[in-house]
């Protein structure tokens, strides 16, 4: 960005609704899992998803995510019903080997489990073939922005992202060592381009940019809270810029929710940002 690409969707960051935490590991259970037949339920001892979504257990992740952050703040905990899974041990080899090395019995005790950041769909913006804003520079992948997932993606989507990718990316590669015309990212007509200031502090704290990240800029924002954030982010860039992009988008679509503004505004529109002042 600071050479001076385009970035784009940044505030679009979608998190896995179940990632076991225990004596401070983490690891991922898959939805599979709740496929199965695993259950949510809080510290009250509450089944809850089913008075978020009809079909409970198996709405998307955007919609598990929120169910699960809402059931945190609330009741102080959330774990994952195993119980009724027959055979869990030889289903789910993976996960009981975490569980037994944290002292749980597989398929017996209820697992503890937190949302957690997990795709950012927004990125270096590229067109269809991963051709950025700069002449000569490629980016594919988690690092593109390629509108492949839209505002929500779709579970094993990276999979298909990277082999599609992949194999277009070499393509335009060779189109361009042999003099063809670069191709740039299509800013479509409701889109903003936003410029901003791309000097860094000197120092960065990390870790506690990622507490400002996850306590305003995460599963559940408003206003509020985004402002804030911007205020605190200042000088750490991709964080801040995710926490504008947020504060721009006043709607919920996809994986970015705003309570302020709990609905989709109804025009598809693209945030992008770019290093320096408006010409
Ligand atoms: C827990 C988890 C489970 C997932 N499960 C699935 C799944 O089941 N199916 C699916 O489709 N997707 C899944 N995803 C998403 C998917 O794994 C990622 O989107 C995908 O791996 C991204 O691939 P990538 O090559 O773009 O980036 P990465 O895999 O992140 O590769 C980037 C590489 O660049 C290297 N690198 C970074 N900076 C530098 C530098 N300055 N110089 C040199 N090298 C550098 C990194 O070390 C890394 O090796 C999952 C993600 C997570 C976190």
């Amino acid at each position: 960005m600071r050479a001076g690409a385009l970035v784009r969707d940044l505030e679009f960051v979608q998190f896995h609704p179940t990632v076991a935490m225990l004596d401070g590991d983490l690891f991922l259970i898959s939805e599979a899992v709740r496929g199965e037949g695993a259950r949510l339920v809080n510290k009250d001892g509450e089944y809850f998803m089913g008075k978020y979504y009809e079909r409970a257990e198996l709405a998307p992740r955007d919609v598990v995510s929120r169910a699960v952050y809402n059931e945190l703040v609330r009741t102080g905990g959330v774990y994952l019903d195993v119980s009724s899974i027959e055979n869990f041990e030889e289903k789910f080899p993976a996960i009981s080997g975490f569980l037994r090395a944290h002292g749980l019995r597989p398929g017996k005790d209820l697992i503890p489990v937190v949302p957690a950041a997990h795709y950012t769909i927004g990125g270096v913006a590229v067109d269809a073939l991963g051709r950025t804003s700069i002449r000569g520079l490629f980016a594919i992948g988690e690092a593109s922005s390629s509108l492949f997932h839209g505002a929500n993606r779709l579970a094993g989507n990276s999979l298909l992202e990277a082999l599609v990718q992949g194999y277009l990316v070499i393509r335009a590669f060779k189109a361009y060592y042999s003099g063809d015309a670069w191709g740039l990212p299509v800013i479509g007509r409701y889109d903003v381009v936003a410029h901003t200031r791309c000097r860094l502090a000197s120092y960065v704290d990390m870790g506690r940019a990622g507490d400002v990240l996850w306590r305003y800029v995460g599963i559940v924002r408003s206003e509020d809270g985004l402002r804030r954030a911007i205020d605190e982010l200042e000088g750490s860039l991709l964080p801040s810029l995710i926490a504008k992009a947020a504060m721009i988008r006043r709607e919920s679509v996809g994986v970015h929710y705003r309570v302020d503004y709990p609905s989709w505004s109804g025009t598809k529109f693209h945030i992008l940002f770019r290093c320096g002042d408006a010409a």
